[in-house]
């Protein structure tokens, strides 16, 4: 019975909603460096949670009847805006959702029969979804294999008469380097074409390393040709998850983004975002959160942030075995192994207490492993780095993973459409994973290894299968 026949209590619940919690990864202290962006100061927490909670049950459906919130997203988008070149913005709830928002814009201002968005191979997966929903072709540029930026050459060649959008990153997240905006800005602008930078990771990043002494090129509405940037509070803006701002440098193009319908006979509908209903406690938690540590918050961050992303950089680089790959300006760090396996490293630093977030190979791009660092992470950099330098000896003693001969094959000849979820599940647990629910966390190095040998769709086929056996029937 999912639902009890009584109502029960407060306590009741809390106790459970702490046992449903019980094996979730921690989202405070610095050791899961991935999902989670961490302050480390309580008293911002709480603030966030305070203003969240009092605007919680508000429906930003209607503006009209609810003015804080368009009062509370002037600010909040106002912010981002004053610091990123100017601009119109829309507060959505994330950064997938801004870039929809960006697509569509970019989609709705022109007027292709087979519209196209020209990205570098490193863009943000979001683009794909946005692509997939809105009707847009992708057209996929690869990335310059020492320094993982785009060439604005390559750009240019890809760009045909049906692109509505040209797309980089600052920075990308798989290496956290920022494409060459200025140059990217240059062929859009010559062509006629819109250029959305996804500053999703760096917007709220880039600019206190920046105070901070990191040099940081420019990337944002102040570069002519950039026409729209993305930028994701509930990363370096360090609010609770739900906040992001899309700005757009002609609010004629904002207006794109937005939708209204008056077809049918109910109320009318006038929607900045793609959800309609929906919660203004993001809202309400991203303007505490920004309020509650101002510019000088975000500027002793930012400093902690750049010092602790120094010192892991030459920590992993020295080593041995080890490479940071490329020279990322941001303080998102990946590195590969040479003669060891990331993903057997990954799990021994599991073992040990933390989080490191495994990237599969892609386009000639080696497996690696990726670390977010935050403002908490410079009290615990020596940890983690000899967390680090132990795991990565413990993994080259235990050597690579090897998996059973054929499974690959196996696994790539599947029709995955055929298969029915008990026979994935047992497929599953022919390598050691419990997909049942309540196993706990498997090893997840043979999985990385079997995903990284299968091609993308191949890939993409197993994750959803994969979902759909975790969610059950
Ligand atoms: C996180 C991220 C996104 C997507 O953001 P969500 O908030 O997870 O939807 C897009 N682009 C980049 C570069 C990101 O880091």
């Amino acid at each position: 019975m999912n639902l009890p026949p009584t109502g029960r209590t407060t306590e009741d619940l809390l106790a459970e909603v702490a046992r449903l919690k019980e094996h979730d990864l921690p989202v405070r202290g610095g050791q899961v460096t991935a999902y989670v962006y961490d302050t480390g100061r309580a008293e911002v927490n709480d603030a966030a949670t305070a203003a969240y909670l009092e605007m919680l049950e508000v429906n930003c459906l209607d503006p009209t009847a609810f003015p804080s919130v368009v009062e509370m997203e002037r600010q909040v988008v106002g912010a981002v805006a004053d610091q990123l070149g100017g601009g119109h913005g829309i507060f959505t709830s994330g950064g997938t959702e801004s870039i929809m928002l960006a697509v569509k814009a970019a989609r709705d201002s022109s007027r292709r029969a087979r519209p196209n968005l020209v990205l570098p191979v490193t863009a943000h997966p979001a683009f794909h979804k946005a692509a997939h929903y809105l009707g847009v072709e992708v057209v996929a540029v690869p990335v310059d294999l020492a320094t993982y930026r785009v060439r604005a050459k390559d750009v240019a060649a890809a760009v045909d008469a049906d692109t509505i959008l040209v797309v980089a990153s600052a920075p990308s997240y798989p290496q956290g380097v920022i494409d060459p905006i200025e140059e990217v800005a240059a062929v859009a602008a010559a062509a006629g074409l819109p250029f959305h930078v996804d500053a999703c990771v760096g917007g709220w990043l880039l600019p206190w390393l920046r105070a901070a002494g990191a040099e940081i090129p420019p990337f944002d509405l102040s570069v002519p040709g950039v026409t729209s940037i993305s930028c994701d509070l509930h990363k370096f803006g360090y609010a609770p998850k739900g906040a992001s701002v899309v700005l757009f440098a002609d609010p004629a193009m904002r207006r794109k983004a937005y939708f209204a319908s008056a077809g049918w006979p109910g109320y009318t509908i006038i929607n900045a975002t793609v959800q309609s209903s929906r919660s203004a406690g993001p809202l309400g938690g991203a303007w505490a959160t920004l309020q509650a540590l101002g510019r000088e918050g975000y500027t002793e961050l930012g400093r902690a942030t750049l010092e602790a992303t120094t010192r892991l950089r030459e920590g992993i680089a020295a080593i041995p075995g080890l490479r940071v790959l490329g020279e990322p300006e941001s303080s998102l760090v990946a590195f590969e192994g040479v003669d060891v396996d990331v993903f057997v490293l990954a799990d021994e630093a599991r073992a040990r207490g933390w989080f490191l977030q495994p990237q599969l190979s892609y386009a000639g791009i080696p497996a690696n492993l990726h670390i977010t660092v935050t403002g908490v992470t410079l009290g615990g950099v020596d940890s983690m780095l000899k967390v680090i330098a132990e795991s990565a000896s413990a993994a080259r003693s235990r050597g690579p993973v090897v998996l059973p001969d054929g499974l690959v094959d196996l696994v790539a000849g599947l029709d995955l459409d055929a298969l029915d979820d008990a026979a994935f599940a047992d497929l599953a647990a022919s390598v050691g994973v419990d997909l049942r629910p309540g196993a706990g966390q498997p090893e997840m190095a043979v999985v990385n290894t079997v995903l990284d040998a299968l091609p993308a769709a191949g890939r993409e086929a197993v994750l959803v299968r994969f979902l759909s056996v975790i969610y059950g029937s």
